[in-house]
């Protein structure tokens, strides 16, 4: 049977754990503070080092905050010769490439989708690696995720597709946050604005999901406003690379930044509005 190991159950890796072990993959976990790994012992072995999760492991999924935590983590552990790495977390384009001269066994492989598609197996997953890697990968994708996309065999081209899709992501949240601000200021009733564009071609599922949160106040963490402002960062980054013009995302970088000096660096990215106030 294969035995994957999972480090980093955090919002998103302990959901995606569940799912693992719920295909029936043998499962065991890491996460460097101990207390959110050990609700998954009922489905996997709670492991104390990275290294003692690896050991062994046919496949080793890391999900964790960025590229810091991911050199923090790999940087004391050895791969077995025929271990295969799915590195997920959103670590950006040059990351990846670096992370990738690590091992040939590499698939570059983050997801779209927060806590909730996690919890439900229904993440979307960006791969990009190796084709000889696939049917080693792939059951594990099938359990996290409702579809998955092969980008290419190139990884960094998954983290690419995931940066495009982050950029979105962010505009859509930062412009709720700003309408939502912006009417407040002007004496309007904001719930107005969605009741507006509700069903009509400016409408959007994830604007009215974010909205109504950020209308009744909760700002519990789905996608960490932290982790918006390093994703932020890195498309701003990619962008300069790229030679698309990344004044928008340095602006939206900056009303998170905002936000976050005000106190709300662990809530969800949707306190963004908070930063327009
Ligand atoms: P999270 O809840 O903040 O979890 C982050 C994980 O990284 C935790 O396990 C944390 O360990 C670990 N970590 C951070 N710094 C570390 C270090 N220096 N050494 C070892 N471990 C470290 O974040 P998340 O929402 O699950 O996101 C994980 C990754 O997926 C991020 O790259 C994020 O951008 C990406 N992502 C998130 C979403 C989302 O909606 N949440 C969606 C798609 C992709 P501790 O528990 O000990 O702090």
């Amino acid at each position: 049977m294969t035995t994957v190991a999972l480090l980093g159950t955090g919002i998103m890796g302990a959901g995606m754990a569940r799912n693992i072990a719920k295909a029936g993959l043998s499962l065991r976990v890491w996460n460097r503070s101990r207390e959110k790994a050990e609700p998954l012992s009922d489905v996997a072995t709670v492991a104390d080092t990275a290294a003692e999760a690896i050991d062994g492991a046919d496949v080793v999924v890391t999900m964790l905050f960025d590229e810091n935590a991911v050199d923090a983590v790999m940087k004391d552990v050895r791969l077995g010769p025929d271990a295969v790495w799915i590195q997920s977390g959103t670590v950006g384009v040059d990351a990846t490439a670096r992370l990738a001269q690590l091992t040939d066994r590499f698939v570059d492989a983050p997801v779209l989708g927060t806590k909730q598609p996690a919890e439900n197996g229904q993440l979307l997953v960006l791969a990009s690696g190796p084709a000889a890697l696939k049917s080693s990968v792939q059951p594990i994708f099938d359990a996290i995720g409702q579809r998955t996309v092969w980008v290419s065999d190139k990884p960094g081209d998954a983290s690419k597709l995931k940066l495009v899709l982050n950029s979105w992501v962010l505009s859509v949240v930062a412009g709720t946050g700003q309408a939502i601000a912006f009417a407040e200021g002007l004496g309007i009733d904001p719930a107005l604005f969605f009741d507006s564009i509700a069903g009509g071609a400016t409408d959007s599922a994830y604007a009215q999901l974010k909205g109504k949160a950020i209308l009744k106040g909760d700002f519990a963490p789905a996608f960490g406003l932290d982790g918006a402002v390093k994703d932020a960062a890195l498309i701003t980054e990619a962008m300069q690379e790229a030679g698309t013009d990344s004044a928008v995302m340095k602006a939206i970088h900056s009303v998170l930044t905002q936000a976050a000096d005000r106190g709300h660096e662990k809530s969800d990215m949707s306190a963004i509005y908070h930063g327009f106030r």
